[in-house]
């Protein structure tokens, strides 16, 4: 039996606090309007029970991937509470929101190879529950191809990042097909 740290778990509440703190009234875009930190919270999940990750800081991490991107958190704010390490994983793993979108998704791919071990892992995860959400709880608005076309570009992302973790790229790709058989079904 593997022991957690006490003072791994104690950085990993803290993180479930935090995340759950600063995107509080955020929503995901499903039809449903499910809380937005249920996301970090399933891709920490993903991390340490399909990819066996037991490293705090990118678990941790992963809960706070989204708190720049998306809230008015700054780095000093992440630095400060949970220091350089888990604050430099979220910072690869952020998009830069003064481009435009097509910007952003093309740069995601050319720096996926580039990225750590961990924020690598993160990016995984992280398109391991975008693909499930556009398969199965998909923002109304969006038609099939547009959710056809987000399949495909998260499939380029991971493909830049091979060989990082052969449990969560098998979920990927397994998820994938099915996201793609699903999504051509509706048509
Ligand atoms: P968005 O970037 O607008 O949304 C996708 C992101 O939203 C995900 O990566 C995820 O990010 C987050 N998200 C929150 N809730 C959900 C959910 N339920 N399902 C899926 N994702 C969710 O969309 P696109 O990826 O389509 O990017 C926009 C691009 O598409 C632009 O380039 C735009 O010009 C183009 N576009 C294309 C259209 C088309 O029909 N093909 C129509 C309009 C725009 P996270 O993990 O960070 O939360
Ligand atoms: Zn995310």
């Amino acid at each position: 039996m593997e022991q957690i740290e006490a003072e791994d778990f104690g950085l990993f509440i803290s993180g479930l606090k935090f995340g759950a703190h600063r995107h509080r009234w955020q929503k995901r875009k499903d039809a449903e309007q499910t809380p937005y930190f249920n996301h970090p919270i399933d891709v920490a999940e993903i991390l340490w029970r399909v990819g066996a990750v037991r490293d705090m800081a990118i678990l941790t991490a992963a809960l706070l991937h989204d708190v720049i991107e998306d809230t008015e958190t700054k780095a000093e704010d992440v630095e400060h509470d949970f220091g350089k390490v888990v604050l430099s994983l979220v910072l690869e793993v952020s998009d830069d929101k003064s481009l435009s979108k097509e910007t952003r998704k093309e740069l995601q791919v050319q720096h996926a190879p580039h990225l750590s071990e961990g924020a690598k892992l993160i990016k995984i995860a992280d398109k391991i529950c975008n693909i499930k959400d556009v398969t199965y709880s998909p923002p109304p608005d969006w038609s099939l191809k547009r959710r056809m076309e987000y399949l495909d570009w998260a499939e380029r992302v991971v493909r830049a990042m091979n060989g990082c973790n052969e449990n969560l790229e098998e979920e990927f790709y397994r998820l994938l097909k099915e996201g793609r058989e699903k999504v051509s079904d509706s048509s």
